[in-house]
């Protein structure tokens, strides 16, 4: 736990945009209800409720808990067992995974925490109504949230067995013919993304807004301990940083891990929305549309269908939002960027309209206008797999690129008539050292009128002279390209609904 006592005395002391954004959750309240390790006697933890003002003279710092409840049936904060928590039980009679998170706490000096199970009444549906809108106040105002990202429930625990070669670089002297030899670092991009990402934990939709509203996170990984602040990542085997980044900002990570439709399925709709507008809150003063922000927009509409579901999507059968935005599917998805690098496109209108006056609320109609280098292709399935397509474009077939349909419509309708319209082109994120992609939206004509499309997917030209977007201008489009309005560089404007 040493490394852990070192990223947080850093982050404290060094880290300007931690204390920033630290002062700027001073203010806030803290929770009702904390748990003290250590009192009344050491071997035992109590409860310090807001009510008493039990705590008032306290020092204010606490930390959370972000763990996964799992089938276990650990002791919880219910009308009967009130009183015995605010008198203080013994430390050692709590399951695994708190008594872990306690120690922790303990080794970094810390001797308030805030557990969900413990400081929220389990039997009242109204003490959970009113705490659950002050989560935002609870993990923004801890010093620091211990995520147990690797286990499975409460008597998993935070502490295993490890491999002490995971924790060291690996080195490598090489040993060239010419001569031209040196020091060589072995390392694994994905290294914290798949320990974070693909964690038991991660499938639990509160861990959303646990990772993004805690100001430091450290996580109790099975292989390591990793830690999270606005001014480091880092691990145990990389205590300084990690070596590259992972194309990853703490914004974009914790969408990743929000998944929306993936964990979608593991939440109610009221916290959907709730965690929407949290997200909102907390990550950009700047408009809401239809799910998507409008501050990075062009990026944003890049979204796609999980790998795991291809095939399996549906629209709405109720219209629920325009088909540029993922809520209008039923499913898992990917979410899109965040980022203004390589847009191509330029939007010129955004017009959500809502039904109840909520912009996060129901949605009766949304347009997007666009204006940008729109061709046309042709995709015909090949090698007897419905899933597998050349792409005619330019009048060649070219099979270098990676298509994602949101639904199978289109090809069950036998539409293989594509518009296709370049969104960015840029290096992919997650391989900085390939050269940049374009990245496209693909549409189908509403019928209504000229210009006006609907989403069916999106597609990423890997390879080929296409690969450069300029050349779209030059393309020979098929007769049926339709627009609004064309300028005079070839850029189409048209309407997604
Ligand atoms: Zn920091």
């Amino acid at each position: 736990m040493s490394c852990a006592r070192t990223w947080m005395r850093k982050c404290v002391e060094n880290h300007d945009i931690c204390s920033k954004v630290s002062s700027s959750t001073s203010g806030i309240r803290r929770p009702m209800r904390l748990l003290q390790i250590g009192m009344p006697e050491p071997e035992k933890l109590r409860l310090l409720t807001d009510e008493a003002q039990s705590y008032k003279n306290l020092k204010p710092d606490y930390l959370t808990l972000s763990h996964r409840w799992g089938s276990a049936n650990p002791l919880e904060l219910t009308s009967s067992t009130f009183s015995q928590l605010k008198q203080g039980i013994e430390i050692a009679d709590l399951s695994k995974t708190f008594r872990h998170s306690i120690k922790v706490a303990q080794e970094l000096n810390i001797d308030l925490i805030w557990i969900d199970s413990l400081c929220i009444f389990q039997d009242s549906a109204e003490d959970w109504a009113r705490e659950a809108p002050l989560m935002q106040c609870v993990y923004g105002g801890a010093v620091c949230n211990i995520s147990a990202i690797a286990s499975e429930d409460s008597d998993t625990g935070c502490f295993f067995k490890r491999n002490p070669s995971q924790l060291k670089p690996y080195d490598i002297q090489t040993q060239w013919n010419d001569g031209s030899n040196g020091s060589c670092m072995l390392y694994y991009p994905d290294l914290r993304r798949d320990a974070i990402e693909n964690a038991p934990l991660a499938s639990r939709g509160w861990v959303f807004q646990e990772r993004l509203l805690a100001p430091r996170i450290l996580y109790l990984d099975d292989t390591q301990l990793f830690w999270e602040c606005h001014g480091l990542k880092a691990c145990e085997a990389y205590p300084d940083g990690m070596p590259f980044s992972d194309g990853s900002s703490k914004e974009r990570d914790a969408l990743a891990a929000l998944k929306l439709g993936t964990i979608g399925s593991t939440i109610s709709s009221p916290d959907k929305k709730q965690l929407q507008r949290l997200w909102q809150n907390s990550c950009f003063d700047d408009g809401y549309c239809a799910g998507l922000w409008r501050k990075y927009l062009p990026s944003q509409l890049l979204w796609r269908a999980d790998i795991h579901t291809i095939g399996h999507l549906r629209r709405s059968i109720e219209y629920r939002a325009p088909s540029w935005s993922w809520a209008s599917l039923d499913g898992p998805i990917i979410p899109g960027g965040f980022s203004d690098d390589g847009i191509i496109i330029k939007i010129l209108e955004c017009h959500v309209r809502d039904i109840s006056g909520d912009s996060t609320g129901q949605i009766h109609s949304g347009v997007l206008r666009i204006l940008g280098p729109l061709m046309t292709i042709e995709l015909q399935p090949y090698a007897r797999k419905w899933y597998r397509f050349r792409m005619l474009i330019d009048r060649r077939w070219t099979y270098g690129f990676i298509l994602w349909l949101d639904t199978d419509d289109p090809i069950c309708n036998g539409s293989y008539q594509i518009h296709c319209l370049p969104i960015l082109s840029d290096a992919d994120s997650d391989r900085p050292e390939r050269s940049p992609l374009t990245k496209c939206l693909l549409l189908l004509p509403t019928g209504k009128w000229p210009g006006q499309f609907v989403r069916c997917g999106t597609l990423t030209l890997e390879s080929g002279e296409m690969k450069d977007w300029k050349g779209f201008r030059n393309i020979r489009n098929h007769d049926w390209l339709q627009y609004e309005s064309r300028d005079d560089e070839g850029n189409c404007v048209i309407s997604i609904i």
